[in-house]
């Protein structure tokens, strides 16, 4: 965390920062670069990788000040919050120098490849195998709920290396490049009209044994990292975003090529002076503590009490985060400070949910372009479920914390020391596996 001075000085150098480099001429892959370069975009960093080894409150500051400015902030996504820390934390020498470049500077955007149709909750039981074929891994298996694969560069992939070892104990953690032959994706449609997220099949897939992070078998380590980051939320500054359509197939690569001029103009109405800089994540433009601002706003006293109890799960949420970002960057894995973040999250995306449209009425309904936002209102009241389960549900963050928090007596897991190739999991006899492999 930084004191009061070190984080005037940061905003101090960061102004000067804007004042030089931040030009609407610019590409966009240009800007991040310099932006990485600068330590300025991914602050919790440590300095040897484009940061600042500072705290929370930094992102919140540098977020306030970019967004003040009307500049882009750092690149976003999967890769950037989780892949960052787990290759710093995991990775040798050479994945750390090949891939936190290309996370930091935005020349890669990467996707998760962890859930399987019979694996979510359960992750470590994990089908897809990886078998070793000289310098290489052969990927064969089914992931799903894989948001952005269309558009990743790479995925973090888990899979099985040891039928033999118990299912904790036989994963592997590959970087996996997604454009390749071995590698079908289908994109699946969400309720909301987008399809963020897709169902990847592997089929003789490869994958270099040089991007398998830290030894055969220890995947699970990097998983538990991942989890960390992911459940603790954001990585780099958030500024004016620019919005990638991934859905529409849209990549990361194409959309560097373009000027900053033409990104932020096509984002326009997403332009956001938030009060609350410290989590723009829920306090974002469309966030309540600003919609109850506008013209016509339903500002009755019980709209208001909720958006003060939006804004104080809000701070409390950016104060959990601080912890698990602390503790996650302090190699505790996905603990219990994660867990109350996930949760706390949860409970303020509902409140949100609700609020959108109490504030804004009939409007707040609208779906399309025409609508009052472009729609967004209505659209994130369709994505809200999604936060209580995306990045493990709200019942295992329960569990977790009733476990190591209160001490209730921990479930029952009967198959922890058993061989994976002797479970029975998912929809495949283990029987049947046997078999298949004879
Ligand atoms: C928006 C979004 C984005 C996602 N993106 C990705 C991605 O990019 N990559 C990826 O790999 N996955 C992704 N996922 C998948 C996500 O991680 C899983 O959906 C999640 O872990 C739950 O797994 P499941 O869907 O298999 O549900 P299940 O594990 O089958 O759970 C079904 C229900 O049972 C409950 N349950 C299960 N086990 C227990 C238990 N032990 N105790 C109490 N209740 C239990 C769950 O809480 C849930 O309500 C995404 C999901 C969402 C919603």
């Amino acid at each position: 965390m930084g004191g009061a001075s070190e984080l005037d000085e940061l905003r101090d150098e960061a102004v000067a920062f804007l004042d030089e480099h931040w030009d609407l001429d610019l590409t966009l892959g240009a800007w991040w670069e310099a932006l990485a370069r600068s330590g300025l975009g991914f602050p919790t960093w440590p300095t040897e990788w484009f940061g600042r080894a500072l705290g929370n409150d930094a992102l919140g500051v540098l977020g306030e000040l970019f967004r003040a400015h009307g500049a882009v902030g750092a690149p976003g996504g999967l890769g950037q919050m989780m892949g960052g820390p787990v290759v710093m934390r995991h990775g040798n020498d050479d994945q750390q120098q090949r891939h936190l470049w290309n996370l930091a500077s935005g020349a890669e955007s990467w996707c998760q490849f962890f859930s399987e149709p019979g694996s979510g909750s359960d992750l470590a039981s994990a089908q897809t195998r990886a078998v070793r074929d000289g310098d290489e891994w052969v990927v064969n298996g089914q992931k799903v709920w894989t948001s952005g694969a269309r558009t990743a560069d790479r995925g973090m992939l888990l899979a099985r290396v040891d039928m033999d070892a118990p299912k904790h104990r036989g994963l592997g953690y590959f970087i996996i490049q997604v454009e390749q032959p071995g590698i079908d994706i289908r994109p699946l449609k969400q309720m909301t009209g987008d399809a963020n997220f897709n169902e990847v099949f592997f089929t003789d897939a490869r994958v270099a044994d040089a991007d398998l992070i830290g030894r055969p078998g220890d995947g699970w380590a990097a998983a538990v990292t991942t989890l960390a980051f992911e459940r603790s939320g954001r990585a780099g500054v958030v500024g004016v975003g620019v919005t990638q359509r991934s859905d529409l197939g849209e990549r990361r690569r194409d959309l560097r090529n373009r000027k900053l001029g033409e990104l932020v103009e096509r984002r326009g109405a997403r332009r956001t002076t938030s009060p609350d800089a410290r989590n723009p994540g829920i306090a974002g433009p469309l966030s309540p503590v600003s919609l109850i601002g506008e013209p016509g706003a339903n500002r009755t006293d019980p709209v208001r009490q909720d958006v003060v109890r939006y804004y104080v799960q809000a701070r409390v949420n950016a104060m959990s985060q601080e912890r698990a970002r602390a503790d996650a960057a302090a190699g505790k894995g996905a603990g219990p400070a994660s867990s109350i973040t996930k949760l706390a999250r949860s409970v303020a995306t509902r409140i949100n949910r609700d609020l959108g449209p109490a504030i804004l009425g009939a409007a707040g309904m609208l779906a399309g372009a025409e609508a009052p936002h472009g729609g967004a209102i209505a659209h994130s009241t369709l994505q809200a479920p999604s936060t209580s389960i995306a990045g493990g549900t709200d019942e295992i963050q329960h569990n977790i914390l009733g476990e190591r928090v209160l001490g209730l007596p921990r479930e029952p897991q009967v198959d922890r020391d058993i061989p994976f190739r002797e479970l029975k999991v998912g929809t495949v006899r283990a029987e049947a596996r046997g078999k298949e492999e004879q």
